[in-house]
């Protein structure tokens, strides 16, 4: 995979030593501690006999800490070596008390999941926790689903215990699987674990590694028995290389227990979510009405008979442009616009809109909920565009193209004068295809939520660029070079512009979002509100 995320060092000293301040959208990115490119876990199951035994003396020798997923009656059996592996920094955590798995293992039948139910598994879960406490005096904030396993009963009776994990626990591993974690993305019940049983350092280890380094990604290697050969058993000879690379400063590895690492990466995902929140200069969920939660300007919703009859406009709803629809948003409700209709719905851009005449920063996010071949009319739709003047002249949007099958594009143009001096019509106009941008991702569908960005970064300078985002994903960038110039009072956030379908969760941004951010609007857990809370809108 394509490393997105992190400029070159060169990049970093450069600007440095120019003495100028990094963009906002290039700080806003989690890093590891100590400039390291990777995170590394390593992990151990159902306290084995080897772990005191042949681990203890092995991790004092290399200098390494790990997390051992243990269970308690095998903690009670070699207690004096398991104090110790505590006393050495090593993390204890939790892996049930009597390690139930399908009971398709004939060793699990008399303990099978298909025969749990939550209560029992949450009795159970927290029984170990204290059995662990009371004979090594850690709590467990660790968890580790034995056989990967992450379910209870059977049919229809089956459920989850993940929410359970989420609510006990600061971490879940899985077992067997094949993906690092993505520290912005990553969900910390579910943590990916990779199998280093039975595993060669070179072959196997190694290219996991590598990868996850360009990524920036956070590995966790997962095994059982520590020894020289055998079933379930990773090999002091692959540890004793892994060390040996880890230890590699070239190699940027930052090895830590699970507990530490999660601890480190829901503090910068905090970070990130803290300087998102502080950046909104616009936020409307219409989760209670169709005025925006939070505006730095008017967040009032204003309508108007018509695109051209703006003169006929007043605060609220006094003309059938939009709707709220009621839990049908991606989180909550939704505004919706069920009929193509010659009434426009908007929100003033003075003040929500942070514009400026020289170097112009900003994010445009919202999610749309549509088929666009099935529910579009014919014509031109702009879910958001945002301009003092029109589509074409000092304006941002995204739009569904006129006729099926339907393309969805970025437009972000300057001022017509400058551009297109003498207004030619876009269909015969280089200059204007030079400035749209068509997502290749088209997720969009009936019941979907797709979510659509527009990140954009100097205008007004002759270096300004926007890039578009679905779902997370980059689709491009443009340059913009031409100027913005904008009556400010003029200036409108117009939603839904000849548009049929829903619409949710509009945000804007004082400034440009890096990709990782744009990620994390993306899955925000609880959506645009969970940002919300510490803001208070200005009307
Ligand atoms: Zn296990």
């Amino acid at each position: 995979m394509k490393n997105q995320y992190y400029l070159p060092t060169w990049i970093g000293l450069i600007v440095f030593f120019l003495g100028l301040k990094l963009p906002s959208s290039i700080a806003q990115n989690i890093r590891w501690p100590e400039g390291k490119m990777m995170a590394l876990s390593l992990t151990f199951d159902d306290a084995r006999e080897s772990h005191p035994k042949v681990g203890l003396p092995l991790f004092q020798e290399l200098d390494a800490q790990v997390t051992f997923y243990v269970i308690p009656a095998a903690v009670r059996d070699q207690l004096e070596g398991w104090k110790a592996l505590v006393e050495d920094g090593h993390e204890l955590g939790n892996h049930t008390l009597v390690h139930p798995c399908s009971g398709n293992f004939p060793w699990a039948r008399d303990k099978a999941l298909e025969n749990y139910n939550l209560p029992a598994m949450r009795q159970e879960l927290i029984a170990a926790n204290q059995q662990i406490e009371a004979l090594t005096g850690v709590k467990p904030k660790s968890f580790a689903y034995p056989c990967g396993q992450s379910y209870v009963g059977r049919g229809q009776d089956t459920r989850s215990f993940v929410p359970l994990i989420a609510e006990l626990f600061e971490t879940g591993r899985d077992w067997l699987n094949e993906a690092a974690n993505s520290p912005i993305f990553a969900e910390l019940s579910q943590l990916q674990g990779i199998s280093m049983d039975g595993k060669n350092f070179k072959e196997d280890i190694k290219p996991i590694l590598k990868r996850a380094a360009i990524n920036g990604d956070w590995v966790v290697l997962a095994g059982h028995e520590i020894g020289e050969e055998g079933f379930q058993t990773t090999k002091v000879g692959m540890l004793r290389e892994l060390m040996a690379y880890v230890s590699d400063p070239q190699y940027g590895i930052w090895m830590a227990p699970v507990g530490e690492i999660a601890t480190y990466v829901k503090a910068q995902r905090a970070v990130i979510r803290k300087s998102l929140s502080e950046d909104l200069t616009l936020a409307a969920t219409f989760d209670h009405g169709l005025d925006a939660d939070f505006a730095k300007g008017n967040s009032s919703l204003f309508t108007a008979a018509a695109y051209n009859e703006l003169g006929t406009q007043e605060e609220g709803l006094h003309f059938p442009a939009a709707e709220i629809s009621e839990q049908k948003g991606v989180h909550g409700h939704a505004l919706a616009f069920p009929a193509k209709a010659k009434p426009v719905a908007y929100y003033r851009a003075a003040q929500n809109v942070d514009y400026q005449a020289e170097n112009w920063n900003g994010t445009i996010s919202l999610w749309l909920s549509l088929d666009p071949d099935e529910e579009l009319a014919p014509g031109y739709t702009d879910p958001i565009q945002i301009t003092d003047v029109g589509y074409n002249d000092a304006a941002l949007w995204v739009d569904f193209s006129d006729k099926n099958p339907r393309s969805f594009r970025m437009g972000v143009y300057g001022d017509l004068a400058v551009w297109n001096p003498k207004n030619i019509a876009p269909d015969k106009n280089p200059a204007f295809t030079e400035r749209l941008l068509p997502a290749t991702d088209l997720p969009f569908g009936k019941g979907i939520w797709t979510h659509v960005v527009i990140s954009f970064e100097g205008l007004n300078t002759d270096q300004g660029k926007a890039a578009f985002y679905i779902n997370g994903k980059q689709q491009g960038e443009r340059q913009i070079t031409e100027p913005f110039s904008w009556d400010l009072e003029k200036a409108k956030v117009f939603l839904g512009l000849n548009f049929i379908g829903l619409l949710d969760e509009v945000a804007l941004f004082n400034r440009s979002l890096s990709p990782q951010e744009v990620q994390m609007l993306y899955h925000l857990p609880g959506g645009l509100s969970s940002l919300l809370p510490d803001r208070k809108a200005s009307k």
